[in-house]
């Protein structure tokens, strides 16, 4: 059975670190400041934020939301963020995905300063680390580094198999693998064979937004597995084919269950190692982005 890798406990572990830095910043006068820029109403994108501005709080960073109705332009939310750029006490402008379809998202993301992008979305700072001389570097994929060297997997050498290649996770998952020495294969919506490239990976990374897409004939036996997804299922009986019956009651009590885009019952018999949806990569997303906020503000004070 393979061993959950509990990204919640190390992403505690990692924001207890980081109060030594939220104490070296006071030390020098700083209060690092997150600015959040969230467009309409998604319910999750709401939850999402939630989590990060209170985050934020417990480490002693200030962090403001700034709201605009789903109505807004892309004018209007670059104005917002040139704003943001703008202000000395906002060292980190997140811009929380998706936008509404009616604004340019690409345009907003090009214009958050390369310096105050911790989200590392920024084209100077994707092209930074396509150089392997990062600067801020997507949270999701940063963590999942930071869970594989926390758990000591071997990675130069390896074979690590990575199913999407979207700006935010598969891609700079990628980099970062081929960085560590991984020998890298990307997967997508036009891969033919998926299980058999997938049966290759050591390590597999599944960041696809697909629930349960991943089953045990996806899994070389004893590798590890990396589940991105955060799927919410509503539907009762998709749900009973896709969680344990444990899980169940989440359902009722929330309307809907958070599921991954592995199949957790038929993959934990197979793999070595997995991460948990939810309590293993998300956590551990929120982490980096405190890290890559308070090394803004450490820049900005440099
Ligand atoms: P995305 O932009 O929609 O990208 C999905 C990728 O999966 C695309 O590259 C797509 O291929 C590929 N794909 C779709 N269907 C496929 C299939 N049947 N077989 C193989 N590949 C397929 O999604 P994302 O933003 O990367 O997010 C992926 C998942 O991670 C979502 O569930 C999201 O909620 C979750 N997520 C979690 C965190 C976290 O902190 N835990 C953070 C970010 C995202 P094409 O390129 O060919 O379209």
């Amino acid at each position: 059975m393979a061993t959950l890798l509990d990204g919640a406990a190390l992403a505690r572990s990692i924001r207890a670190e980081l109060r030594a830095d939220v104490a070296a910043l006071a030390r020098r006068g700083v209060r690092p400041g997150l600015a959040v820029v969230l467009v309409g109403d998604d319910p999750a994108s709401a939850v999402y934020v939630r989590s990060k501005t209170r985050a934020c709080q417990e480490l002693g960073i200030g962090s403001e939301t700034l709201r605009l109705p789903a109505s807004a332009t892309t004018d209007e939310v670059a104005g917002l963020v040139d704003g943001l750029n703008r202000r000395d006490d906002v060292h980190g402008i997140l811009v929380q995905l998706p936008l509404p379809p009616q604004v340019a998202t690409t345009r907003v993301l090009d214009l958050v300063s390369p310096t105050k992008d911790v989200d590392g979305f920024h084209p100077e700072n994707v092209g930074r680390l396509v150089q392997k001389r990062p600067r801020f570097v997507a949270c999701t994929p940063a963590g999942i580094m930071e869970l594989l060297r926390r758990h000591e997997v071997p990675l130069s050498g390896r074979r690590a198999v990575v199913v999407g290649r979207s700006n935010v996770v598969g891609r700079p998952m990628a980099l970062l693998l081929s960085h560590a020495d991984a020998t890298v294969t990307v997967c997508h919506s036009r891969t033919q064979e998926l299980a058999a490239v997938c049966r290759e990976a050591d390590v597999l990374v599944a960041a696809i937004g697909r629930a349960g897409l991943l089953r045990a004939e996806h899994v070389k036996p004893g590798a590890v597995v990396i589940d991105v997804g955060m799927n919410r299922v509503a539907d009762p009986d998709e749900a009973r084919r896709l969680v344990a019956p444990a899980r169940l009651a989440e359902l009722e009590k929330k309307g809907y269950v958070l599921v991954g885009d592995v199949h957790e019952p038929s993959v934990a018999p197979v793999a070595g190692a997995l991460t948990p949806v939810p309590g293993g990569v998300g956590p551990l997303t929120i982490a980096m982005l405190l890290r890559n906020t308070l090394a803004a503000a450490a820049g900005a004070a440099a």
